[in-house]
């Protein structure tokens, strides 16, 4: 049912015990067993971009109010890529968990909960573009779903647990993500409106929508007819195209093609605000030295 402790979806390059999903594991979770919920009293459930928008229209909530209410930062890499981690309490209980009932989320529950005990590996052939996808083996002592005499294919619990939905929806995500892990310095330490970026279109999809419906977007980028009312719409649709558009923002991979006098109508607005905010602190000093001298000619005056 549930996570603990991996800090996955996909944070190793390597790892020399990676399973496969024809593999079988001995493992059953159900409600009846006697380590019930522990897991979830000790979760560290890092979230995808899709975990975040299932668990915040399962919330009713925007993603905005979800990533504040029920989530705390951390750093993916060491150039500050932005990651969340769904919120504990003091003592480490998620704060999705329903007392003695269960996982308050569950059929919407995060892709991490989904896996456990197992682990969602990313492991790239040198050369290679794309990652494959491959399964490490949790155990854990307080899990007794272990000894559970149950064998399953990882290909069969992965269906069981619904994990496919959500793979397919984050798998573009999982890439780029792994892309700049294992780029380093090739790639270059991302500037902090990119980790920005990154941060609003991974996991704030309601600002990311704003953004790309606003005028300057618009004016930017030349997008095909019904681009527009489709992501106003549609929220998946607009986080693909978020994984896109952060390929371009991080990568320099140019698939969103720019207005053409796009760059030139930028800075020639750039300069209009310049021009304005100079004249106005021209004015302003000069309205300061006015005061100044006016104030200074009382004192002459009464000489
Ligand atoms: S989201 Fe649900 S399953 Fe996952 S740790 Fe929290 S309570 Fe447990
Ligand atoms: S068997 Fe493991 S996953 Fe299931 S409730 Fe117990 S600790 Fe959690």
């Amino acid at each position: 049912m549930s996570q603990t402790k991996p800090a996955i979806p996909f944070q190793s390059v390597v790892m020399p015990e990676a399973l496969q999903a024809e593999n079988r594991i001995q493992f059953r979770c159900h409600q009846d067993i006697s380590c019930f919920n522990a897991c979830c009293k000790r979760a560290d459930v890092t979230l995808a971009p899709y975990d975040v928008l299932r668990l915040k229209r399962r919330l009713e909530l925007t993603s905005t109010e979800f990533v504040r209410q029920y989530t705390v930062p951390f750093q993916m890499d060491g150039d500050g890529l932005p990651g969340i981690k769904l919120k504990t309490d003091e003592n480490g209980t998620c704060l999705q968990l329903a007392g003695d009932a269960g996982c308050g989320v569950y059929t919407d529950r995060p892709t991490v909960c989904r896996y456990y005990p197992l682990a969602l590996l990313a492991l790239r052939e040198k050369d290679s573009p794309t990652a494959e996808e491959r399964y490490s083996l949790v155990r854990e002592d307080h899990c007794k779903g272990h000894e559970e005499p149950r064998e399953i294919s990882i290909q069969y619990y992965r269906a069981e647990q619904g994990c496919e939905d959500f793979d397919a929806h984050n798998r573009e995500w999982y890439q780029l993500v792994l892309k700049k892990k294992s780029a380093g310095p090739t790639v270059g330490q991302p500037p902090q409106t990119s980790l920005q970026l990154f941060f609003m279109a991974s996991y704030d999809i309601d600002t990311f929508r704003r953004f790309v419906l606003s005028e300057n977007f618009r004016k930017t980028y030349a997008l095909p007819d019904g681009f527009y009312a489709e992501v106003e719409q549609d929220d998946e649709a607009l986080l693909a195209f978020a994984f896109r558009f952060l390929r371009q923002v991080l990568f320099g991979e140019r698939t969103v093609q720019e207005v053409a006098d796009a760059w030139d109508q930028r800075v020639a607005q750039r300069r209009e605000v310049w021009d304005a905010r100079k004249q106005a602190e021209i004015e302003r000093r000069l309205a300061a030295e006015d005061r100044k001298y006016a104030e200074g000619g009382d004192g002459v005056c009464a000489e």
